[in-house]
């Protein structure tokens, strides 16, 4: 059982409409009831959502997160863009930077660098996403991976108490698949040794079954959750079962 504070991020990728919202409300008399551990939920909806979330959790301890924003803060003509004042201006406390999603998608360190520096400035906190491919796994080279990914993305950024890092290696994303229990609790001490003082979450097909191995790592400070996230359910399983 673990006793330390912990992080559980939603990530619900591009899921999710007002209808879901109702589906929210269990989650708020969950956190409101349980009072065993100190945890902060973190919901990070499509943008679409991140106002009526904010009204939803007003009075209660949830945050709510974009899932990425622009690197310019200021206004101007980026078409199908929104940037991290916006984002904060609609309620979103985080942003998750850097996910592998969106590297897929062409997003490169320099960028990412640059989204960081720029949310931090307006004030949000940020979900600073890295992971390794099935193939670098493959070749051994996930250190070098990820010390390139946080030398690059984490660039002159001296102070990084408002930047949360999420290792999420690709090949668990979505798969059913997660690392073996020493691998994790080394990679994480390894991005703990590159990064000092950060808390390191966990994410890839984290789920209500898994959870009660993953729980025993005790270097994650906590989980970034995809797809098990979506159901209220199992996210209220997942908070239960870490402190069981
Ligand atoms: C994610 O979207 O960051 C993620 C970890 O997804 P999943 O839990 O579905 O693997």
């Amino acid at each position: 059982m673990t006793n330390k504070y912990m992080y559980f991020v939603a990530n619900w990728k591009m899921f999710g409409d007002l209808r879901t919202l109702n589906t929210l409300k269990k989650v708020i008399t969950f956190v409101k009831k349980f009072k065993k551990k100190k945890f902060k939920l973190i919901y990070c909806p499509p943008s679409t959502l991140i106002n009526p979330l904010s009204k939803m959790f007003k009075n209660i301890s949830i945050d709510v997160g974009a899932q990425n924003c622009h690197s310019n803060a200021n206004y101007g003509a980026y078409t199908g863009h929104i940037n991290s004042k916006m984002i904060k201006g609609v309620g979103a406390k985080y942003v998750i930077l850097g996910h592998s999603e969106n590297r897929q998608l062409g997003e490169n360190d320099k960028l990412i660098n640059s989204k960081i520096k720029s949310a931090i400035k307006t004030g949000l906190k940020v979900i600073f996403c890295i992971g390794e491919t099935l193939k670098e796994k493959r070749k051994k080279i996930t250190k070098k991976v990820l010390a390139n990914q946080i030398n690059k993305g984490l660039n002159k950024i001296k102070n990084k108490k408002n930047i949360l890092i999420a290792y999420e290696p690709v090949w668990a994303i979505g798969s059913g698949m997660i690392p073996k229990e020493s691998d994790l609790f080394k990679t994480i001490n390894f991005i703990k040794t590159k990064v000092k003082g950060a808390k390191v979450l966990y994410g890839g097909s984290v789920n209500n079954k898994n959870i009660i191995s993953l729980k025993n790592i005790d270097n994650i400070d906590g989980f970034l959750i995809g797809g098990a996230s979506q159901n209220s359910n199992n996210l209220i399983d997942i908070i239960k079962k870490t402190y069981n």
